[in-house]
């Protein structure tokens, strides 16, 4: 992508009135624009970051043999009324609507009701189960508070995901085997060792679910850690798990973090509530067990935001970056030699970002760091009258080396 043609530009100033500083940056930095308070549009850069995310979800769901589906938005009442949850009192952030007919509609917070709706209707025998499906979807919440910025949104993305199987055994089993899927997830996005594994309140049938608690002071969590033994709790079953788990509480750290992620376990609480059922081997009807496994897609890009940015901008891990490399090219000769490096990366099929504007170098620069690509690459005049070594800064550490123009494609393409 060249910068001439890029859609949109860097901001000196954030809207007033966005306090967040992931918020702040992602639009200073022209990745993301705000509509209002909670809702935010994705730009191409920062739709580019998203999908890398969802990218490392999807091959690591499909890993545990999940299948992605996307369903709609628009809800129907009856199905919430089956479990109780269509009352404001018992949910207290949804958005509703009326069709023209009067009929009331939800627009979907979360899809686990629809989702049990939408199996009863395909799952008949045993010989269906196990099944695992999910979906990237936008959730809307009424949030009463949306002060944390993409971490909190009134609009959202969430990877969700659902399980059923025929026994405890089976849903026990597919359950761990997604925390380990999990855990490759935070570890591919650069957060994986300061995520942990915590215990939170539960359904029905465990006494606890797992939050995937990321260490962050911009998140709203407190959780209790005990490094050594990795064992993190949620602030509102501290009593609870710290009699279960056998800890002294006097052990247990408290820091500050941001729910990335949430899983449960159902039981057949859910089937029983909607009757989700299925024919055993034996030809008698059995419910069905469940578990519901949820990822914070724009929550996670705000703590990457959050834990990697300095002082001149974000800060992208490489996994997750829009581009891995920024082009500075500096005078007529610069332009040339960068334009040609460009195209011949593009016919590898590298896409990098090309700062081909009639801009100062020092403008170029400021908005190379507050973009925050891992890599930038310098090529000027200066360089190519000299002795052809062009300089290549790593944008997490300041760190600078220097290759020729060989070696600067070999890197790129290693990337
Ligand atoms: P929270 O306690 O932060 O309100 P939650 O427990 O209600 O979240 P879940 O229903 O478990 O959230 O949703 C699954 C995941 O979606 C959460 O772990 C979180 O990462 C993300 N998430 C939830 N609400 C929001 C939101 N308003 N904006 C962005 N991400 C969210
Ligand atoms: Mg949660």
């Amino acid at each position: 992508m060249r910068m001439t043609q890029l859609f949109t530009r860097t901001l000196k100033q954030a809207p007033a009135g966005e306090v967040a500083r992931n918020a702040q940056l992602l639009i200073r930095a022209g990745y993301v624009h705000k509509t209002m308070a909670g809702v935010y549009s994705f730009l191409p850069l920062g739709l580019r970051v998203l999908e890398n995310i969802k990218q490392i979800v999807r091959e690591e769901m499909d890993k545990v043999d999940s299948q992605e589906l996307t369903m709609s938005t628009l809800q129907r009442k009856e199905l919430w009324q089956e479990t109780g949850r269509w009352s404001d009192e018992v949910v207290d952030v949804w958005f509703k609507s009326k069709l023209q007919d009067g009929t009331d509609v939800g627009f979907g917070w979360t899809h686990e009701e629809p989702i049990v709706d939408l199996l009863r209707n395909y799952l008949k025998s045993y010989k269906d189960l196990p099944i695992s499906v999910y979906q990237f979807q936008n959730k809307l919440r009424n949030e009463l508070r949306a002060k944390s910025g993409i971490m909190r949104g009134r609009e959202f993305v969430m990877k969700d995901m659902y399980s059923v199987h025929a026994s405890k055994e089976d849903l026990d089993n597919y359950y761990n085997t997604v925390i380990e899927a999990y855990k490759r997830c935070y570890d591919r996005f650069g957060i994986g060792d300061e995520t942990y594994v915590t215990f939170a309140s539960g359904g029905a049938f465990t006494k606890f679910s797992h939050e995937f608690q990321t260490i962050c002071d911009a998140g709203e969590d407190y959780i209790y850690l005990h490094r050594g033994k990795n064992i993190a709790v949620n602030e509102e079953v501290l009593d609870e798990a710290v009699a279960e788990l056998g800890v002294d509480r006097s052990e247990l750290e408290k820091v500050k973090t941001a729910e990335v992620g949430n899983i449960f376990n159902f039981g057949t609480q859910k089937s029983e509530e909607m009757k989700l059922v299925f024919t055993d081997a034996d030809g008698k009807e059995q419910y069905a067990y469940m578990g519901s496994y949820g990822i914070g897609i724009t929550r996670v890009m705000g703590v990457i935001v959050e834990k990697f940015a300095d002082e001149k901008g974000l800060v992208w891990p490489e996994n997750i970056a829009p581009f891995k490399v920024y082009i500075v090219a500096i005078g007529d000769k610069g332009k040339e030699l960068a334009g040609k490096l460009y195209g011949e990366l593009a016919d590898s099929g590298m896409d990098t970002l090309l700062d081909d504007r009639d801009e100062r170098p020092g403008v170029k620069f400021a908005d190379a760091e507050l973009m925050g690509l891992p890599w930038r690459i310098t090529i000027g005049d200066r360089a190519i009258d000299g002795d052809g070594l062009f300089e290549v800064t790593e944008r997490a550490t300041g760190e600078m080396k220097k290759m020729n123009y060989q070696q600067l494609l070999e890197f790129c393409l290693s990337r």
